[in-house]
């Protein structure tokens, strides 16, 4: 197994990392911010390295800080977590240069499945189901691009190729806003994620979003792990995942499954990935491939009892996969609800000092979370605070172990979307399941 490996990220994941760690007998040294010195996984690591101060560009998306750190410290592997450097190909291209193994894919991949556009068309070939849209990054021929929108037909979407977390996307109705949409995402692109290329595909309007969760050792040899519903999602980001997804057979699951692994022994692929789909009248649509853990990985390992980050670790060391595709076993439901630092309501961050908390428990629950009473939120970085994941044999005990748990946990001291995750796991429709992306928003505009 590995020596001793960074962290480079905070927070939940940070903790989940260690933990795994732990568990091995993997040393651990965390690389925090300034205002991070107190993060749970910074006292519990082996060692820290203060990395630099608050803004994320300076610390944790600070590269020769990072690999100085892992430098100084001994480290062999650096674990990115998700979100930051996560999905940065550079990075891990400096990280191997440098001498470490980097926890997650090679640079090669991270940069060809970054790249939307170049994701959909290697899936294309691989014989996936995608959206109908332009292949091509748009261009400047403006009439070139109306008569594309047109063969596609209204509504579209305009998506950043290097975008990501819900950003760099905008929907179009009516074929006088085209041009103008087009020339407004990217120059959004541009500045948020320094790539002005941009490309369209068909809105479709009553999708869910359904994504597959595979393994690669990297060698050829790829499993799927089964689906997970992320369909409660606003402004494009989700806050509710469950894994199976509610009305998906065994039939269709193998089969997407199978087209997901296939393409991952073809490109080699190394690590953990999922797979994102847009699910519309029984047909799954590929958007686009995330190349690292994500949040919700936590309801996968509820259901296959398969450990992701344990097989990041045990891949990154150059074993095999710990199962075959025969021995994934899909036992039970799991649901996650994300809880934010942030007005129920409004939805505007509530960062601060968390002056009680108290976590949930009982059989079927699994609470991730770096929060303590007297832990302070800093303002700085993404708002969520916990996942409170619940397990049962089938999706009404997930539901109602999931209720007691929201309604059990109290935090006091800051606002959280507690009672928005209250108000859903209590609304018919989602107890029903199987509803779309817009069932939120629509919800709360009701
Ligand atoms: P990101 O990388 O920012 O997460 P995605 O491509 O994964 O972007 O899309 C995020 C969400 O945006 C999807 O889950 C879905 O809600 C919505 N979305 C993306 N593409 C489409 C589309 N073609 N039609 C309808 N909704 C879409």
């Amino acid at each position: 197994m590995l020596d001793k490996i960074l962290i480079a990220n905070r927070g939940e994941i940070a903790l989940r990392i260690l933990r795994a760690c732990k568990e091995l007998g993997i040393k651990t040294v965390a690389a925090h911010s300034t205002v991070d010195r107190d993060l749970l996984h910074v006292r519990l690591a082996d060692e820290s390295v203060c990395i630099g101060p608050h803004p994320a560009a300076q610390s944790y998306l600070n590269i020769p800080a990072i690999i100085s750190a892992a430098e100084i410290t001994d480290a062999v592997a650096i674990h990115p977590g998700y979100g930051f450097l996560s999905e940065n190909a550079d990075f891990a291209e400096q990280v191997e240069n440098s001498g470490f193994i980097f926890i997650g894919p090679t640079p090669e991949t991270i940069r060809q499945m970054g790249d939307k556009i170049a994701a959909i068309s290697f899936m294309k070939k691989m014989g996936m189901p995608c959206v109908p849209g332009s292949s091509e990054p748009i261009n400047d021929h403006d009439t070139e691009t109306i008569k594309l929108a047109r063969s596609i037909g209204y509504p579209i979407i305009i998506k950043a190729a290097g975008g990501g977390g819900g950003r760099g996307m905008r929907v179009v109705h009516t074929e006088s806003h085209l041009i103008n949409a087009i020339a407004l995402t990217r120059s959004e692109a541009k500045a948020a994620f320094n790539n002005d290329k941009v490309y369209i595909e068909k809105y479709l309007q009553n999708p869910r979003h359904i994504e597959i969760q595979i393994i690669g050792d990297g060698c050829g040899n790829a499993i799927y792990l089964g689906e997970r519903d992320c369909s409660i999602q606003r402004r494009h980001q989700k806050i509710i995942e469950e894994a199976p997804a509610p009305g998906i057979t065994p039939k269709q699951r193998e089969e997407i499954g199978e087209l997901c692994a296939e393409a991952c022994r073809t490109m080699k692929y190394r690590g953990v990935g999922t797979m994102e789909f847009l699910y519309e009248n029984e047909k799954f649509y590929f958007i686009e491939m995330n190349t690292r853990i994500q949040v919700e990985h936590p309801i996968t390992e509820m259901i296959t009892g398969i450990d992701l980050v344990v097989e990041q670790f045990r891949i990154a060391a150059g074993k095999k996969l710990s199962c075959a595709q025969k021995d994934v076993k899909i036992h039970g439901h799991a649901i996650e609800c994300r809880i934010n630092a942030e007005d129920p309501q409004t939805f505007t961050p509530s960062p601060g000092l968390i002056s009680y908390f108290h976590a949930p428990g009982g059989p079927g629950i699994r609470v991730d979370s770096h929060i303590y009473g007297s832990y302070n939120v800093p303002p700085y970085y993404d708002s969520l605070i916990a996942k409170i994941i619940a397990y049962g044999d089938n999706r009404e005990l997930a539901m109602a172990r999931l209720r007691n748990a929201l309604d059990e946990t109290v935090i006091e001291g800051i606002r959280t979307n507690i009672p928005l995750h209250q108000d859903i796991l209590r609304g018919n429709t989602f107890q029903k399941g199987m509803v779309n992306i817009h069932y939120l928003e629509k919800w709360m505009n009701m």
